[in-house]
């Protein structure tokens, strides 16, 4: 996920999402893809964002090593200028209408994410202490008593362990892996995007949308067993430039104007009641992100967050006038560029409910219980709905504590994921053949 914030939300031991007699068990090899996955050096990095895609050379050998494996399977699949993976497992049945999934490859630079060691084991209950003496525990984990008794994954300690979104990534190609190999499953055009850089902001940039065959996607790069994402923030950022006059100090009364106090002015006139440190669940926020200057340039970063599209222009409003007030009252010259990031994915999935629909019919089948969070951030789906109008719903991995060294995966979750991927194909294939 991304990257980019997910609410962490703390289930009952009891609340079990998976039924696992309606499912096929994927937990070997869907376990032994990822920790394959999890030796590619494919930490993205933040300060090339925007300059080089990939941002790292190992993104790049892992997107090629997935053209291979999906050639192997017989999926049409192209490795686009992009450094997009395209795939698409033609269709065994006609009429039915495409249905893609989404991951991807790079892991976040927030903690050391290359040279990782991944380490499987059975769950015996209490605090998990890796190979270097890092602790998970269990108090801060309650997920974990779910899983007393099967297997998790986790790093040695020294890095994260890549679930984000390797675990994704692993997921798609195994349902692939079984679809190919199971001729008899009837479906439509299956159609998988694994991207890079998703971690700096900068994966969707230049998507290929003019390949895409599908009008419906899903990105598989959630949280915690049964989690499911149809609705995220709305995001900008707002940048402001004043420019002051200097003058000498002792004879400056009514020459010098201040561009640094002034931005200084603003901020504070920003309430902190409203700040990422403040606020959660569906609350949305400003935050002043930077400022920086003298007296002559003054150059400051806020960033706006809100569920709700009305109360967010209204934010975005709310700091243009700011400025414009602090600005005249000081005398100081302002410009002001806002800039929207990304929108709220949940109006294009309402607009378009097939998506969720065939979500709620998959884990019926399943048995699967979904809880539907919002997201604290946005996803790749966020732009592809925002992009090209297409519904783009994120489903569970089944990790948790991502980009952290204590970060890790249920192997029982990864194989609930694969079976979920499975029941959305044939869901659609039935919606259609029915
Ligand atoms: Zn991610």
């Amino acid at each position: 996920m991304s990257c980019w914030l997910l609410t962490c939300t703390h289930f009952p031991a009891s609340m079990l999402c998976c039924t696992l007699s309606r499912m096929t068990d994927f937990s070997n090899s869907v376990s032994s893809r990822f920790i394959r996955y999890t030796s590619f050096d494919t930490m993205s990095l933040s300060e090339e964002a925007g300059t080089r895609r990939p941002t790292s050379p190992g993104q790049l050998v892992l997107l090629e090593e997935l053209i291979h494996e999906l050639e192997a399977m017989d999926v049409e699949c192209e490795l686009t200028p992009e450094c997009v993976v395209h795939g698409i497992l033609r269709e065994n049945v006609q009429g039915i209408p495409a249905i893609a999934f989404m991951a991807h490859v790079d892991t976040s630079d927030a903690v050391m994410g290359n040279g990782v060691k991944a380490d499987k084991r059975v769950y015996t209950g209490g605090d998990i202490v890796l190979k270097n003496g890092t602790v998970i525990k269990a108090s801060e984990n309650p997920q974990l008593a779910r899983y007393k008794g099967s297997e998790v994954i986790t790093s040695d300690g020294n890095t994260l362990l890549g679930v984000d979104d390797k675990a994704g990534v692993a997921e798609i190609m195994c349902a692939l892996e079984h679809l190919a190999s199971h001729p008899e499953i009837k479906h439509g055009p299956v159609e998988v995007f694994f991207t890079p850089d998703e971690e700096t902001g900068h994966g969707m940039d230049s998507f290929p949308y003019d390949r895409q065959v599908s009008q419906i996607c899903y990105t598989v790069d959630g949280g915690g067993e049964g989690e499911i994402e149809s609705e995220c923030f709305n995001a900008a950022s707002v940048n402001v430039r004043l420019h002051g006059r200097a003058a000498h100090l002792g004879c400056a009364r009514g020459k010098l104007v201040n561009a640094i106090r002034t931005a200084c002015q603003i901020a504070s006139s920003i309430p902190a009641t409203e700040s990422p440190e403040t606020t959660d669940s569906r609350q949305g926020y400003w935050h002043v992100d930077s400022v920086r200057g003298s007296v002559t340039e003054a150059e400051m970063e806020i960033v706006i967050r809100d569920f709700d599209s009305a109360s967010f222009l209204q934010r975005i409003k709310h700091i243009e006038d700011l400025v414009r007030i602090h600005s005249d009252l000081s005398g100081v010259r302002y410009e002001v560029e806002t800039e929207i990031t990304y929108r709220n994915m949940k109006e294009v999935n309402d607009r378009h409910p097939e998506a969720l629909e065939l979500l709620e019919e998959a884990c019926r089948k399943t048995g699967i219980e979904s809880v539907m969070n919002p997201v604290r951030g946005g996803t790749d789906g966020a732009r592809m709905a925002q992009d090209a109008d297409i519904p783009c719903i994120n489903i569970f991995t089944g990790g948790y504590n991502f980009h952290s060294l204590e970060e890790w995966i249920a192997v029982r979750a990864m194989s609930c994921a694969v079976n979920l991927i499975l029941a959305l194909v044939e869901a659609a294939a039935e919606r259609s053949l029915s």
